[in-house]
């Protein structure tokens, strides 16, 4: 028997971003919410994120900007709690915030701001929070589930499933959200490491020579193209345009890399004409860091003045740093992956509340889902988009 005391209006499972939201929406709805988290403290990805900072939101935030199987899913959501929204909440709560590059957001002092003030509107709504204390049996009865953590038990007609996706395991991250959501017949879209460094075998050893280098580069894979920073590793490759990339990319697939992507289309040979006397390697070298330059340079094979080099040969260097194909062996998997591409299948869920279409009263929020945003802020802003749309019907 639960004593009134431990029965609620709604159970949240994952006091992070979304399961904040959620709770302190609904409990300032007056609802009576219990929030429950492993971990020993709440938002511990919101503290290290951004390096620091959070990068809360993103002023682009469009649904073309989120993975999922069903790329529709996420626009209800998206569209009812917009980023101008967050902002509100934001200054409401006097937290200085800057535009970085892109329409990234991020505090001015530090990503504890946003924990802090999460965890005030969970006090407005007097939502009780329970840390620290794992999560045991959850079971679902004459429309009540009963969710068993540390040496309690609490009960109530609704079920938040928060507790995010796999990625970062050392935080506390873990597939709990899948494995729930299984027990209650719901479908799990094949959960994958993304924006995620992508590794490099021994046939691009020469790359991987290169680690600390970085350039501004446009990365490919099929259709999706991002242009920003690439960064070389001594493991493979970084930096927000393969991060971006990483999470588009199945693996045994090719990325390309376009080096120069400033350059007109026919810029070796005007360079040959201009000035005949240049080597090859010293025009790469004006135009990308040096140690690049001559590791490509060395891979194209073409050394001497630009007067002794055939157009042809030239033409197929620049179609070649146009496209640099790389065949990436691998990623830095779960352990160093931002997020989770895969998920809750959205096919279970509504999209205005995302409630379970199979099991009144279950509902599933955040990364949890499968709903995956670009770098920049678009992960957080769904998982507050998320969270609020649940939080209104709770
Ligand atoms: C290093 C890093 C930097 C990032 N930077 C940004 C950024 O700047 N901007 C951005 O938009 N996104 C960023 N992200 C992504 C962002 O952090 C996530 O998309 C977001 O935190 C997801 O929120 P969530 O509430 O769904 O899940 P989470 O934040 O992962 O919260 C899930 C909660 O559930 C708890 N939990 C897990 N398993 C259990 C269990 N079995 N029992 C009980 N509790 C459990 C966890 O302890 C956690 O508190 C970053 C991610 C990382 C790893």
């Amino acid at each position: 028997m639960i004593s009134k005391d431990r029965s609620f209006d709604a159970i949240v499972l994952g006091a992070g971003g979304a399961g904040l939201m959620c709770a302190g929406i609904a409990g300032e709805r007056g609802r009576r919410v219990l929030l429950i988290d492993h971990a020993d403290s709440a938002g511990k990805k919101i503290l290290i994120s951004g390096g620091g900072r959070c990068n809360f939101t993103n002023v682009h935030t469009a649904p073309d900007r989120f993975l999922s199987a069903n790329p529709h899913f996420a626009k209800s959501a998206l569209g009812r709690y917009r980023p101008e929204d967050f902002i509100a909440l934001v200054d409401r709560h006097r937290i200085a915030w800057h535009e970085k590059v892109l329409g990234q957001l991020f505090c001015d002092g530090s990503a504890r701001q946003i924990v802090h003030m999460l965890m005030e509107e969970c006090a407005r709504g007097q939502v009780r929070i329970s840390l620290g204390r794992p999560v045991g049996q959850v079971s679902h009865a004459d429309n009540c589930f009963t969710v068993r953590y540390g040496d309690e038990a609490a009960t109530a007609p609704a079920l938040v499933i928060a507790t995010g996706g796999p990625s970062i395991p050392k935080m506390g991250a873990t597939g709990f959200a899948y494995d729930l959501a299984r027990q209650f017949g719901l479908k799990v879209v094949e959960p994958r490491p993304a924006l995620v460094p992508l590794t490099l075998g021994d046939g691009d050893l020469l790359f991987r020579e290169l680690s600390g280098v970085s350039a501004e580069v446009i990365a490919r894979v099929r259709k999706t193209a991002f242009r920003e920073a690439a960064l070389f590793t001594h493991r493979g490759l970084s930096g927000p345009a393969i991060l971006q990339i990483s999470s588009y990319w199945r693996r045994g697939e090719e990325i390309g890399i376009g080096f120069l992507p400033d350059q007109a289309a026919d810029w070796a040979v005007a360079a040959k004409r201009a000035r005949p006397k240049t080597h090859f390697h010293t025009l790469l070298g004006e135009l990308l860091p040096g140690r690049l330059a001559e590791a490509l340079a060395k891979r194209v094979g073409l050394w001497g003045e630009l007067a002794n080099l055939p157009d042809e040969k030239l033409r197929a260097a620049q179609a070649r740093l146009a496209d640099w194909r790389f065949r990436p062996n691998g990623s830095e998997g779960f352990a160093k992956a931002e997020v989770t591409v895969g998920g809750i299948d959205t096919a279970s869920l509504s999209s205005r509340t995302m409630e379970s279409r199979r099991v009144p009263g279950l509902y599933a929020i955040g990364e949890a889902v499968d709903v995956t945003g670009w770098l920049g802020g678009y992960n957080f802003q769904w998982a507050w988009a998320s969270g609020w749309a649940a939080g209104q019907v709770l």
